[in-house]
Formats: C-alpha cells, structure tokens, sequence
C-alpha cells in the first residue's frame, strides 16, 4: 500500500507543515490559530444544519434546477419591498416576521418539486419558523424522511464537496446581493454571480469556501438550532455499523520464526566465541543482551494475532528504544557508559523490591527474591546507587540524535508510544469506529472486537536488523539477518 501512495503523484498538501507552525513555548501552534480572537465555527456542527434547506435541494435536484431555485431565492430578497434577512440560514428565516417568511416560503415552494424534497424539514421539532415552513410545505412527512435527510447531509458532510460548496455559495451570493459582503476585485464579483459558469472552478470553489468561512468569523454566537439539529438526529435516529473489510490485503511477512529460531542459535554462538572474561564485561552482556531480548520480542510478535494487536505496537516500541539505546552506546563507546547502562538497571531493581519488600500484597507478576538477586549480583546491594532519573540523565530523542538514529525515533518511537501510555490517538484507532449514519456527524461508536491494526512484523524485522548491525559493528563479523 505504501509502495503504491509513494508512486502517486506528489499531490498539492491540505494541511500545514511542521514548519509552518509557530513554536511558542512547548506547542506547535498552526498558522489558522495564530489569528487572534478567531472565532471557531464548524461547517458540519454549525453551518450546515443552517443551510439545510439549501443542502436537500442540491443533493435531491439537479444540480442545475437547484442553483437556479438558489438565485431565484436571492433575487427575491434582492427585490422585495420589505427589509430582507440578515442571512439565508434558518435562524435568520426564522427571525423574520411570520408573514414575511411565510411569503418567501410559498414563493419558493410554488414548485412542487421544491415542496417534496424540502418535506422532510417537517420532522424536524425545533426547525425556526417551523409553523410558515410546515404551511408552505402543506405536508406531513413521515419517519422514511430521515433518510432523504441522511442522503443529503452525507454528500454536504465534507465541506469542501461540490454539494457543500454549492450552498456555501447561496451564502455568499445572498451577501453580495444584499450589499453586507464588498469584494476586492471585479474578477471575484464576476465568479460569484456567475458561478459555476464562469472562472476557473479550481481557484473559485475554494475563493467561496473562504468567503464563507469568513462570513462566520464576523458571526457572534453558534447556533442554537444547529445543536438542536443534531440532539434530534441522535435521539431519532439509530447508530449503524460500516460494512468493513481488509480482505484482500496482503501483508508483508517480514520474517519466519525459523529464520528467528536460526539467528537466534548464531547469535549466542558468536556471544560464546566473543567472550574474553568471565567478570562483568558491561559491554559484551548489553550488546549481546540487548539482541537477544529484541529476538524474543520479534518471536512473540510472531505469535498468531500479536502482529496485529495492541500489544505488537508494544513490542515494536521497544524495539525501537532498545536500538536507539544500542546505537547510542555504541556511538559514545566509552566503558563507563556501558556500565552506567548496567548499573541503572542493578539500581532499578534494588527500588522495586525495596518498595515491594514492604507491601504486605505483592503483585503476581515479579519475584521479589528474583529482583534482590539481579540488584547485588554485580555488586553487594548496599554499594548500588539508585538513580531516579533516566539512566543516560537524557532523554531517548536526544540519545537518538547523537546516535545519528533520529529517522528511526520519528518514524516508530512517537506513535507507539501512545499505545503504551494510552494515549487518546491509540485508545480511538484501537476500540471505536465510526457510525455511518450522516446525521450522527461521523461520530465514535464502540466496535465489538477491537480493529485490526496494521501489522507490525516488517517493521519490527528491519528494526532487528539494525540491532544485528550493531552487533556486527562491535563483534564482527555477524552477518546473519531476519528480514525478507
Ligand atoms: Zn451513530
């Protein structure tokens, strides 16, 4: 799947880059949001549910036939004899004398092809102007409404469709008309009144959305009827499911657990035929250790359903920070390091059973006695320090940087990290998914059985690699690799 985004076409990016964002003391602030007093206000949360008249005739009509109806709707403001709204959201419909909007409503539902479509406006309990509306209409609608509703506001969800920009537009048209909206250019007055005959679509589609969006910025408060929109569609309408599926996706292998079991066997052998003292030798232990316990990681990940899990993030987490840390130690090469890195350990033992050695109830997961053991094994216990802070009194993204690693921190250290710490990100990728009814605006709904995530075995198996460098680099030769 990669291989075939990176062979796409670089497209025009949508989103601000790291660069573009301003740094003010420890957030990224993004160029949108260094605007002050900006406003926020949401198509899909406030203005939409405003335009909703607007959004079921173009989703349900003809294009063409509802953005004549558009200009029809306008031109009627633009000669009436009486003041003309102040907007054409149904707030400001609704704020208009009763016969004032009735007036409008029937001259725009003089079509009956108008009537039926904008019928379902009838289910609606808080509609503003709901009596004129529902006069107008002179209909009742029925609970199958909701899905000509669904239909429309599903195509108008994305504001930057050619529904949603459509009516975006009768926004800023109706501003012009009436005179609230002055444009800079001639050119720009000329692609709005025309629209979509005249300018080049691809710069004046995204000129109305900006428009638009400006239009809100000046509004001063969100919408009322907008909430009570949504609260309906909730209560009203159910949840539904996607019909998903990854079959047919074929993931890498990465590697077998008989390459692993192989390297596994040539990996203590040349840890043997390396060995040169039987006292502590800080570096020749971490290196080969370290390798080892990446091996073991990798063949768990094998397991059946672990590359998939939450779990094989886990794992491929740590793979990540035990490379970094052997690439570090590795770079730096001086003995005190080595043995820093195996005392902090000695230390961190003595500090769990200190701390375990009192509780009356121990957890199950750790021998106490095994944690006394591996804290005075190098050293009598009472000569090992506890260092409370990182054991390198730095921090991996630093270590990463020195070690000349930091591609491998960005690309796999971050977002793993937030399934270990359960972070927001992993806990929403992990256990929701997305209810497809279009009037529950996209939101979270618990699945059953957790997503499938990616799996993590090739990425974990070029990590193991990088490791086995490593060993290479500092007792050569060892030229055994696991990934395929
Ligand atoms: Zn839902």
């Amino acid at each position: 799947m990669s291989k075939k985004k990176s062979k796409k076409k670089k497209q025009k990016k949508n989103y601000s880059t790291i660069e573009q964002h301003a740094r003010q003391g420890k957030q990224l602030i993004p160029p949108f949001m260094q605007i002050p007093n900006l406003k926020f206000n949401s198509w899909v949360n406030d203005r939409l549910p405003e335009l909703l008249w607007a959004v079921l005739l173009i989703s349900h009509l003809d294009r063409e036939r509802a953005i004549a109806i558009f200009r029809k709707a306008i031109k009627y403001w633009y000669n009436a004899s009486v003041s003309s709204p102040k907007d054409l959201t149904h707030t400001a419909l609704g704020e208009l004398g009763s016969e004032q909007l009735r007036e409008f409503l029937d001259f725009l539902c003089a079509d009956p092809n108008v009537k039926t479509v904008l019928r379902p406006l009838c289910l609606l309990n808080d509609l503003p102007g709901k009596e004129q509306w529902q006069g107008a209409i002179n209909n009742e609608a029925s609970i199958e409404h909701w899905d000509d509703i669904a239909l429309a506001v599903g195509k108008s969800l994305n504001n930057q469709s050619q529904e949603a920009t459509d009516c975006r537009w009768v926004r800023v048209y109706y501003q012009i008309v009436i005179g609230k909206l002055k444009l800079p250019s001639e050119e720009l007055v000329k692609e709005i009144i025309y629209y979509p005959n005249f300018g080049n679509m691809r710069k004046v589609r995204p000129s109305i959305r900006a428009l638009e969006m400006g239009l809100n910025m000046i509004e001063e408060e969100s919408s009322q009827w907008s909430k009570q929109f949504w609260d309906q569609c909730l209560n009203d309408t159910p949840c539904r499911d996607w019909v998903t599926s990854k079959k047919g996706e074929i993931t890498k292998t990465g590697t077998t657990l008989e390459i692993i079991k192989g390297t596994k066997e040539e990996l203590i052998k040349h840890c043997d035929n390396t060995r040169i003292t039987t006292a502590v030798d800080a570096k020749h232990d971490a290196v080969f250790g370290i390798a080892l316990y990446c091996l073991s990681i990798l063949e768990e990940l094998l397991r059946v359903g672990n590359s998939t899990s939450v779990v094989g993030r886990l794992g491929l987490r740590t793979l990540v920070e035990c490379y970094i840390t052997l690439a570090y130690l590795y770079k730096k090469d001086d003995p005190e390091l080595w043995l820093t890195y195996r005392n902090y350990g000695a230390g961190q033992a003595k500090l769990t059973f200190l701390k375990l050695d009192q509780m009356e109830t121990k957890p199950e997961y750790v021998d106490v006695e095994t944690l006394q053991i591996l804290a005075g094994e190098d050293l009598w216990q009472e000569f090992v320090n506890i260092n409370l802070g990182h054991w390198e009194n730095s921090n991996l993204r630093k270590m990463s940087e020195e070690a000349g690693v930091k591609s491998e921190y960005d690309k796999y250290y971050s977002w793993t990290s937030g399934y270990i710490h359960g972070q927001w990100g992993a806990v929403r990728d992990t256990v929701f998914q997305t209810c497809s009814n279009p009037l529950h605006r996209l939101h979270r709904i618990p699945c059953e059985k957790h997503n499938e995530l990616n799996d993590v075995i090739a990425d974990a198996a070029l990590l193991m690699d990088k490791v086995l460098e490593s060993v290479h680099k500092m007792y050569p030769d060892f030229l055994k690799r696991v990934k395929i």
